[in-house]
């Protein structure tokens, strides 16, 4: 069997309870493999305890502790939890910022493990950055390596490592390797049933350090060996090429009211190239937010259509597609090209008719949400498909495009930059181009911070902006009031903008809970500027362009990533008139949210915050960031384990080209493997995308 054949239910095993099974459900744990699958997230050296008289040597406290006390602090939304605990050598105060339900699971008088950095401030040692778990009476080890799993609340290490363990002993011995044996030797790496024992229940760092090295080589083996294949079964494909001498894309340019910019300009030419080249295109054309990059898509669009075939624009939210199609009739519709939208909420009767359009070649563009890649759409002679934020989109949604059509090329958009090794890994096969410098005229946009107790002025100045009959934006973290955290959010602060904050002014709310139909007509209002003021959670974080909208205020951004906060700051400045961000941030900010606002303030080039944003999170979870719904590796780092991915990606890239098929005897287990229990959810074949 290999891992992903352990299809059991977790309930199979002995000592998983009715309750733990749910919660591990919601974590998206229902079978014996997906247990199994889901490695430690860190380990407890508990040779090493570093008591807490020793806080001040800098290290991180790592001690066994009593709970003697719970006390509160603060009123409303900011009453906070302080646990007051002991060990050996001094006490000390655990502040419990967003932690209130630790009250429940450590009741005064029970034994806890804590872990953090404390500081002496107020007469006690205290720290507000620690992790704290019961110790149950006896079951835990008190030595050597100790998995930590990432889980939901209300689910206890103690019960996650004896169901690991238990299916390890069941299970563990059965489970087959994935890689050739040739490949074990020559890499020496672990069979695979010692991997993962090991990597569960190490004995030692050492243990540990093989174990990971062999999964994670496999890991990104097979994500290489996908990424091969795909590469190998598009430079077979020749497909025959329309002319297109480019009429249609100086008809583009002559109606515009600006030039482009040269890297505009050089990424058109870049695309343009492919295009007309023998092999399908697959390239990634990056920049910042506002740097222009629908132009350069829709330029490419013209040249698929003037070379007889059909172009596909895909966003990824409903939002964002409507705004491309609006942007795109604007401009193309008196080039006398043919356009139509689809989405998830077009009637059908609507539906049917782009359907057929589409059959019969009677459209030339057509744009929308994945709805376009369903089963049932069928293209006359689909030449090109762009994806705008590529990042949102999955590894299958790019297979089942590429079975559109004979090919499409394809041009992948995105804001979020990518790091070069990761482009080459997330991305393999796929050409860059990238739109460095932004158009000219815009003014840099004015980026201030605040603190909670400071909003009241910030809301001031807003209503000067509004006043001037200007739009603002403002965003939280949350949908509505949470019981868990004591943050503000989107319904009860558009409540209190509307009535009391900007009397007077229209205030519209959109989240990712509304039916599209009623974000369409909020959006609306705020696009024609029917109201002033949009309430918002993340979802204006892509696409959205409104010229007039000159402010956006981010209440909590002490909880957002830096990723996401550029993104927003994005949604200003797109008019000639002078634009605002203002961070507003709760007290007492985390070390890391510290250093990404002073990064807000300090640049607004996307390419410099991703770096820094590398440097702050590390590389581990930019990776994640970037892979968010289009790979989830479950160990390997692309960029931490860039030595791995070398080899794993020459291994991978040698089998595919010496045996594409992978019929010969020694790739048995290959073909086993993406047969029986292929990873990544992805097909075996090997083509598409
Ligand atoms: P993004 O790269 O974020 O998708 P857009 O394509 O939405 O950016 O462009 C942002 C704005 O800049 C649009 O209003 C667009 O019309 C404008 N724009 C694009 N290229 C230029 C240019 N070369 N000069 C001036 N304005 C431009
Ligand atoms: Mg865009």
């Amino acid at each position: 069997m290999f891992l992903r054949e352990l299809k059991q239910p977790v309930a199979v095993l002995h000592g998983a309870g009715k309750s733990v099974i749910q919660k591990l459900a919601r974590m998206g744990i229902l079978t014996v493999a997906d247990l199994l699958g889901r490695f430690p997230r860190d380990y407890d050296d508990r040779t090493r305890a570093i008591p807490l008289s020793a806080f001040a040597t800098g290290e991180k406290v790592h001690t066994e502790a009593t709970v003697l006390a719970h006390e509160w602090f603060g009123y409303g939304r900011m009453r906070t939890l302080k646990l007051v605990v002991a060990d050996d050598t001094a006490r000390a105060v655990l502040v419990c910022f967003n932690r209130a339900f630790l009250e429940k699971q450590m009741p005064v008088g029970s034994r806890v493990l804590v872990t953090g950095k404390f500081q002496f401030r107020y007469g006690v040692i205290q720290s507000s950055a620690f992790e704290v778990e019961p110790l149950e009476g006896g079951q835990e080890p008190k030595s050597g390596m100790v998995p930590v799993y990432a889980l939901t609340e209300g689910l206890a290490q103690g019960t996650v490592r004896r169901l690991v363990k238990t299916a390890l002993e069941v299970s563990g011995s059965r489970v087959e390797d994935e890689l050739p044996p040739s490949l074990l030797s020559s890499r020496g790496l672990l069979h695979k049933a010692e991997a993962l024992w090991h990597i569960h229940f190490p004995a030692s760092v050492e243990e540990y350090r093989a174990a990971r090295e062999s999964l994670a080589y496999e890991e990104l083996f097979f994500f290489q060996l996908a990424v091969a294949r795909r590469a190998l079964y598009r430079r077979q494909i020749e497909i025959p090429r329309g002319i297109s001498t480019g009429l249609l894309e100086r008809r583009l340019r002559e109606r515009l009211p600006f030039e482009l910019t040269p890297d505009q300009d050089r990424s058109c030419a870049e695309i343009v190239q492919d295009m007309s080249g023998p092999h399908p295109m697959a390239r990634l054309l990056q920049g910042d937010v506002g740097s222009g990059k629908t132009l350069v898509a829709l330029v490419a669009c013209l040249h698929a259509v003037e070379s007889g075939g059909q172009a596909a624009i895909l966003a990824p939210t409903e939002l964002l597609a409507r705004q491309h199609a609006a942007t795109t009739a604007s401009l193309l519709e008196p080039l006398g090209l043919r356009l139509a939208f689809l989405s998830g909420t077009t009637d059908d009767a609507s539906r049917r008719e782009v359907l057929a359009a589409l059959a019969s070649g009677s459209l030339d563009i057509v744009l929308g949400t994945h709805a376009l890649f369903s089963e049932d759409v069928v293209y006359k002679n689909l030449r090109l498909a762009v994806v705008d934020e590529q990042h949102r989109f999955g590894v299958l949604q790019r297979v089942a495009m590429g079975r559109k059509g004979d090919m499409p090329d394809l041009l992948m958009m995105t804001a979020t930059p990518i790091p070069r090794t990761l482009a080459l890994t997330v991305f393999g096969d796929l050409a860059v181009s990238t739109i460095r410098t932004m158009p000219p005229g815009r003014k840099p946009i004015v980026t201030h911070l605040a603190t909670t107790k400071n909003a009241p002025k910030v809301y001031d100045f807003v209503r000067k902006l509004l006043a001037e009959g200007k739009q603002a934006y403002f965003v939280y973290p949350l949908i509505e009031e949470s019981e868990k955290a004591d943050l503000k959010d989107a319904q009860s602060m558009a409540q209190e903008l509307s009535s009391k904050v900007f009397a007077g002014y229209r205030v519209g709310l959109i989240h990712s809970r509304l039916k599209e139909v009623d974000k369409r007509s909020v959006m609306d209002d705020f696009v024609k500027g029917r109201s002033s003021v949009l309430v918002a959670t993340t979802v204006v974080e892509v696409g959205v362009d409104v010229p007039n909208a000159a402010v956006m205020v981010v209440e909590h951004a002490e909880r957002f990533g830096l990723a996401a906060l550029h993104q927003l700051r994005g949604r200003v400045g797109r008019g000639s008139a002078q634009s605002y961000c203002f961070l507003v941030y709760a007290e007492q900010p985390t070390e890391d949210a510290k250093a990404r606002l002073k990064a807000m303030l300090s640049t607004s080039d996307g390419f410099v915050l991703a770096e820094e944003d590398l440097r702050i999170r590390g590389p581990g979870e930019i990776a994640g960031t970037a892979q968010a719904g289009a790979l989830k590796l479950a160990i390997a780092d692309p960029i931490g384990d860039i030595g791995i991915l070398e080899k794993a990606r020459a291994d991978a890239f040698g089998i595919a080209a010496a045996d594409p098929g992978l019929l010969g005897s020694e790739n048995t287990v290959l073909r086993e493997v993406l047969k029986r229990a292929p990873p990544f959810g992805e097909s075996s074949t090997g083509s598409g995308a």
